[in-house]
């Protein structure tokens, strides 16, 4: 059998998952919570699943009720109502709406530029549809994009742009500067956006979400994904949306049909309940931050170099002083195995090896599980 992704194994979220369950790690490495979703979305599914009628095939693009509230919390949170018959399509979490963008817009030889670190799924969904990834750098040290290198990028042959904003791994943010400098560089081009922005009620420090939703001039070429699992702390439900303009929206339906057809109706029901409800996306910027900062504290002790982060739900630190022999795979695996805190190695989401001294925590975790991990961790030194 000739391999289609002959250089690529299983995704680096199963391989340490399934290590630190061998090892009886506490997972750090797989971004997901440890905590269940609002209990009004709970009892809501539950209602859902014992409704008759609410149990079969939804309609392609999502029940009309949930993208009637997913246009009413985008109006309210970014100024722009989209019209939820033409412009917002429900998938199978943004993994299945990355997939399905990137199979209705990039022909053969198509370039996708992907800023590097990237999700993992970026690169070879590219290259499954016969696309040429190009990876341009984020710049070290904030992980910041370099717009110039993004426009040395850029050829006529640039069917798509990827960004990802808050951004994991590095939880870098962009700004309104950012969008309006992508604004300029994509305005004489038929080139595309991809904003995956799963992470949107992720930021801290007082500084605002910039959604390409937001931006008059972007949005109109944008393919802009967020996902439930992220803001209702259901990652296993799987459900997510694209919001784009309707010739976009159109062709990516066209691939959505033929992927899933169409997601869980007694899950999309319970989504269109609680999504008016809108203090519970509201309060997770302040949430995370607790964690996020309380994280930080307890990881004082332990001879790691954080990074910041701005937004997500993701830590990288630096471990070059703790083991600077070591790759980080290398101390990945020993952080797993020896430590009992598995993490992810940064060079997961580049294309290449990379020597970066890196490794990613998930912080989303409850205050016990945190502090536990950073007793192992600070036993470590
Ligand atoms: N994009 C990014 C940047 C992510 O971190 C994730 C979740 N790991 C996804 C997409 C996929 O989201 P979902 O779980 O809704 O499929
Ligand atoms: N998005 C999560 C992460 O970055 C994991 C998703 C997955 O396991 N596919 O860790």
């Amino acid at each position: 059998l000739s391999s289609k992704l002959p250089d690529v194994g299983t995704s680096i979220f199963s391989v340490m998952t399934q290590l630190a369950q061998e090892a009886g790690a506490i997972n750090l490495a797989q971004g997901f919570p440890d905590y269940d979703p609002p209990r009004p979305l709970l009892e809501a599914l539950a209602r859902h699943v014992l409704t008759p009628g609410h149990q079969q095939y939804a309609p392609m693009p999502g029940l009309p009720r949930l993208r009637e509230a997913i246009a009413a919390k985008t109006a309210r949170l970014y100024g722009h109502l989209p019209d939820a018959a033409t412009d917002i399509t429900v998938t199978s979490g943004a993994t299945e709406a990355l997939y399905a963008v990137l199979a209705a817009v990039v022909h053969p030889g198509d370039e996708v530029l992907i800023l590097e670190p990237a999700y993992d799924l970026y690169g070879p969904a590219v290259r499954l549809q016969g696309g040429v990834p190009v990876y341009v750098p984020l710049s070290l040290p904030d992980f910041r994009p370099d717009w110039d290198r993004v426009a040395a990028a850029l050829t006529p042959r640039t069917r798509l742009l990827m960004i990802n904003s808050p951004h994991n791994p590095t939880g870098a943010v962009l700004t309104d500067d950012d969008l309006d400098t992508l604004a300029a560089l994509l305005r004489d081009t038929d080139t595309l956006l991809l904003s995956d922005e799963v992470y949107e009620h992720m930021v801290f420090d007082g500084v605002p979400h910039r959604s390409v939703t937001a931006h008059p001039e972007l949005r109109e070429r944008a393919f802009v994904l967020s996902s439930f699992g992220k803001t209702y702390h259901a990652t296993g439900w799987k459900v997510g949306y694209c919001l784009a303009p309707p010739a976009l929206s159109a062709e990516l339906r066209r691939v959505h049909q033929f992927v899933t057809f169409s997601v869980s109706t007694p899950t999309q029901h319970a989504l269109a309940d609680v999504l008016p409800l809108t203090g519970l996306y509201d309060e997770l910027h302040a949430f995370y931050q607790q964690k996020r900062d309380l994280f930080r504290e307890l990881l004082a002790g332990t001879g790691l170099r954080l990074l910041q982060v701005a937004g997500g739900y993701f830590q990288v630190a630096d471990f070059s002083t703790l083991a600077p022999e070591l790759t980080d795979e290398q101390f990945a695996r020993r952080l797993t195995q020896e430590t009992g805190v598995a993490v992810v190695p940064l060079s997961a989401f580049y294309h290449h090896r990379h020597d970066d001294k890196l490794v990613r925590f998930c912080f989303a975790k409850q205050e016990e599980t945190l502090r536990a991990a950073a007793r192992r961790l600070r036993a470590e030194r």
